[in-house]
């Protein structure tokens, strides 16, 4: 058990929250944050570091991101004040982000947060958008519940 113990308190002791964005990396400034070849010009924003971790996975994002670590939720007691939202305030503000992307969970809590993100950049030059919803890659429309279907109808787009 020894060896496993120690790696933990290695592990615990070289973990670092960035600075930035939020990230766990064993660098502040986080790995992503360094790396200077992806697109300064968009942030893209997420409810935690496993959402961030599953886009990374996923090679979908170019740009920067953005770690609230949760979602607004008054039945849970979590206001504004608990969330990482002013520094996405001051990193929007940056003349080289042209674009907020809003990546939060399509439950009542994560729209509420990105209601509220929305309105808390309004006064910022810059763009805010969010996830598409609809049919999942792969997915069949008769296996689909009603809410996801008419999201999908309404954000339909052209082919
Ligand atoms: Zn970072």
């Amino acid at each position: 058990m020894d060896p496993l113990a120690a790696a933990i308190a290695d592990a615990r002791a070289k973990i670092e929250i960035c600075s930035v964005c939020g990230n766990v990396d064993t660098r502040d400034p986080c790995t992503v944050c360094a790396d200077t070849t992806r697109d300064q010009s968009i942030i893209v924003v997420v409810e935690n570091v496993a959402d961030l971790w599953a886009l990374e996975r996923a090679g979908a994002v170019a740009g920067k991101y953005h770690v609230l670590g949760g979602t607004l939720s008054p039945l849970d007691g979590v206001g504004p004040d608990d969330l990482n939202l002013v520094g996405l305030v001051n990193r929007a503000r940056e003349s080289v982000v042209k674009e907020v992307v809003l990546a939060l969970n399509a439950t009542v809590d994560g729209q509420t947060t990105a209601y509220y993100v929305t309105d808390l950049l309004r006064e910022v030059d810059v763009k805010v958008t969010r996830l598409a919803y609809g049919v999942p890659v792969g997915g069949e429309l008769d296996y689909l519940d009603e809410g996801t279907l008419s999201a999908a109808i309404r954000s339909r787009t052209p082919f």
